[in-house]
């Protein structure tokens, strides 16, 4: 499956969820080169100024990721693709890509949202530097201040591009060259539409769902 959003519509907790109750990977481009960028392989550094300014990566760059991250996940894992595709090339590349592994698309979810409430999603996100717990500066502060609730370390991170003029660029990324994609599968009719406003845990049930038992 593919959710589908612009920055902070709730992608990457969706996708945290249904690891956990269905077991499926998650293929995250923008994971894929934040640890390239800081392992400073080649792609990584191509793509980091790219992704300080909030524009898209070239294509090949990440339907290559996709590609070796696809080679190395077990024909019978569900996979949750995540801020991929974000062009119509993209798109056309994923279509060869899974079937080149032997797969096919369920569904594409679109979570649905309003930008002006993500400005204040995204800039106020941080997360544990050890383990990666997820919390936010007004709407989900660690229990225990400046401890994190999972793992107890003191350390958290912020990501460079959680910006507000870098999500304002994010977003006009998305709505130009990503939200052109949706036609495309809805022409397939697999398209879902998630209002992703709602709270996490009611969003989480729209998806389930969703997909095939
Ligand atoms: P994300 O974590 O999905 O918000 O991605 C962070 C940044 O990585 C984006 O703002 C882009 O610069 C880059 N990126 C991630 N996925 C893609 C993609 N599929 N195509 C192009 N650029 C991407």
């Amino acid at each position: 499956m593919i959710l589908l959003g612009p920055p902070g519509a709730g992608k990457g907790t969706q996708a945290q969820r249904l690891i956990e109750t269905r077991g499926m990977v998650q293929l995250s481009t923008g994971d894929m080169l934040r640890a390239a960028v800081k392992a400073g392989t080649p792609v990584g550094c191509e793509a980091r100024a790219i992704m300080e300014r909030g524009e898209l990566v070239p294509d090949s760059i990440v339907s290559g990721l996709i590609d070796e991250a696809l080679a190395k996940t077990p024909c019978a894992t569900g996979i949750i693709f995540d801020g991929y595709p974000r062009t119509l090339a993209q798109a056309e590349s994923l279509d060869a890509l899974l079937t080149a592994h032997g797969r096919h698309l369920d569904r594409v979810i679109e979570l649905a949202v309003d930008e002006d409430a993500l400005v204040d999603r995204i800039t106020g996100r941080f997360s544990c530097a050890r383990c990666g717990a997820g919390y936010h500066d007004r709407n989900k502060r660690p229990r225990v201040e400046g401890v994190c609730d999972v793992c107890g370390s003191t350390e958290f991170r912020r990501r460079p591009d959680d910006t507000e003029e870098t999500v304002r660029t994010r977003m006009a990324e998305y709505r130009a060259k990503t939200a052109p994609i949706l036609p495309v599968y809805e022409a397939r009719g697999l398209v879902a539409r998630v209002d992703g406003m709602a709270p996490i845990e009611e969003v989480e049930r729209e998806i389930a769902a969703l997909l095939p038992a």
